[in-house]
């Protein structure tokens, strides 16, 4: 998380913004354009690459009219701008709707590309109503008494008349093909239009009937009615010629620091500080700060964390002590609603001169990735929650009066809540709830808890291994592995078999207060 993400490189045909350059980008520019804000440790944002790469690509040629974007909101220069835009879960798609930096939300039957790319057409359509983007042609279709006139008359370029059925995308897409070239204008008719019908003698759609500069009219044959075919015959006409993009002179200089953060030396068999302090710091300042105002549910489900980490984060120091006096706050405010602003400036102002402070930067070391992008937050969310089952089973009595008590699992209670209420992958506390919604019923004690989670997260871990958010340097295994508790493992008629008995052993052992290193932390 610490550098500049590789989910996107300047290679791709895409925008990559930054705190820096997302307003002046859009302020300045005569295009529309559609931002992808993503966390690049978040596997569905991951994996979503690809597809937005292939839109970008698809797209290309439409930049003087909309151009497609990316910012990292998991980077720490980013953390402000996301909040200011409201960025609560990833990916989130917006579209700057005016010069005036606003954005609209968007949302398509789906995230695919040809979903997303009718979302771009629909969204252009529906502005250059109000004539902007600049450069934007008219999608609008012309009527019969406007195009016939054009019959028979010279001019210095190619008009091309596409007439097609009203919920045909491919005309609107051939004209922002089309954009970028000059010798040719792109109009678009109806196949309701029967006067047009009569006079071109079109009879099936889409047909593109083609008035030449000379004056002369025709059918453009084309082999295959395909947005393609159509773009690249009229691409190709006699004079047609490409010219450069206007939108490029806008384009951002790339954000983010290039280079990466220095390797920091750890041992797998013990599990560090820093770590959990970056979680809380992460969940603090950044996933939590993206909700302004806390209340119902979210109030509560904040409270909740609040109270269980000052109770159960192990040896005390600094972090207790903040969490204590956060969570003695929140209990003493009678107020159904907290301005969230209000929390964070009592986590970096009050209790920075209190002395009881939380690092000031994200610090991985077991959940530092071999590149930027990779590990990170999750990964020490996951080492958070096991470090307070394990707490949970150390100090029974330690939730007693907080009204966390009753809940035969709060641990995972409150982690499920957190997780489906600010998790910003979406996809992942959709899983996780399935899992716990189907589970949590059969956890009765605190050991139970423990490998309850235990469980859960190796079956998160077969289902992820090998895909793109499998850090090659830490794969997704079985974990632990044998290298780190051989006791686990057994076999029975030649099939692998845990010990849970040893495993159980093993969790108390590795998330305990006594292997938890200092070394990095604050
Ligand atoms: P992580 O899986 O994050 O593990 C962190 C560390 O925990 C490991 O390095 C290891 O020391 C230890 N560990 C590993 N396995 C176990 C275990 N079984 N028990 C105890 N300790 C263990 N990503 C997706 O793409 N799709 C999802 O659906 C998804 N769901 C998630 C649900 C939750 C609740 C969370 C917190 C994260 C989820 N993620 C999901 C993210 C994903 O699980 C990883 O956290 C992320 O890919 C980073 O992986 P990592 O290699 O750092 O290891």
């Amino acid at each position: 998380l610490g550098g500049a993400s590789r989910l996107y490189t300047e290679d791709d045909p895409l925008v990559i913004l930054g705190s820096s350059s997302l307003k002046p980008t859009i302020s300045n520019s005569s295009s529309a354009w559609l931002v992808q804000f993503y966390s690049s440790w978040c596997g569905h944002c991951i994996h979503y690459s690809s597809t937005w790469k292939v839109l970008a690509q698809d797209v290309k040629d439409w930049q003087d009219a909309i151009g497609v974007a990316v910012l990292d909101c998991a980077q720490e220069e980013n953390f402000d701008v996301c909040r200011d835009y409201n960025i609560q879960f990833y990916p989130t798609f917006k579209v700057s709707v005016s010069t005036k930096q606003s954005f609209c939300v968007c949302s398509g039957a789906d995230r695919e590309v040809q979903s997303m790319r009718r979302l771009m057409v629909n969204i252009l359509q529906n502005h250059t109503r109000q004539e902007w983007p600049q450069r934007c042609p008219s999608l609008e279709p012309y009527s019969s008494a406007e195009l016939l006139p054009l019959l028979g008359q010279k001019s210095d370029h190619y008009t091309a008349v596409f007439v097609e059925e009203p919920d045909s995308y491919v005309g609107r897409e051939v004209i922002l093909d089309l954009l970028l070239y000059s010798g040719v204008q792109v109009k678009r008719a109806l196949s309701s239009d029967l006067p047009l019908l009569d006079a071109l003698k079109v009879t099936s759609f889409p047909s593109v009937y083609l008035l030449h500069p000379d004056g002369t009219h025709a059918h453009l044959h084309s082999e295959k009615k395909l947005r393609f075919f159509f773009s690249s015959l009229l691409r190709t006409l006699p004079g047609v010629q490409r010219r450069s993009s206007s939108a490029v002179a806008h384009v951002g200089a790339p954000s983010g620091k290039q280079d990466s953060e220095p390797w920091r030396d750890f041992n797998r068999s013990q599990v560090y500080t820093a770590d959990l302090e970056s979680a809380l710091h992460y969940l603090l300042r950044v996933e939590l700060a993206s909700h302004s105002m806390l209340e119902g549910e979210k109030l509560k489900v904040f409270k909740d964390l609040v109270t269980l980490v000052s109770k159960l984060y192990p040896g005390g120091g600094s972090v207790v002590k903040l969490m204590e006096t956060l969570s003695d706050w929140l209990l003493s405010l009678p107020l159904q609603r907290i301005p969230y602003q209000a929390v964070l400036d009592l986590v970096n102002n009050k209790m920075r001169i209190a002395g009881m402070f939380l690092g000031e930067e994200l610090r991985w070391v077991g959940c530092q990735g071999s590149r930027p992008g990779l590990r990170g937050y999750p990964c020490s969310l996951w080492t958070l929650f096991h470090v307070l089952t394990v707490q949970h089973d150390a100090m029974p009595n330690a939730l007693d009066n907080t009204g966390l008590e009753v809940e035969a699992a709060p641990v995972l209670q409150v982690m499920r809540s957190y997780i489906r209420t600010f998790f910003g992958c979406q996809e992942c506390s959709r899983h996780f709830e399935q899992a716990v919604a189907a589970g949590i019923q059969e956890v009765k004690s605190a050991e139970q808890q423990i490998v309850w989670l235990w469980n859960q997260h190796n079956r998160v871990n077969a289902r992820l291994a090998g895909s793109l958010s499998d850090d090659p340097l830490f794969p997704k295994v079985q974990w632990p592995s044998p290298s780190l508790c051989a006791s686990c493992h057994e076999e029975r008629n030649g099939v692998h078999e845990w010990n849970l008995d040893n495993v159980l052993h093993f969790l108390r052992h590795h998330y305990s207060a006594s292997n938890l290193s200092p070394k990095y932390s604050l």
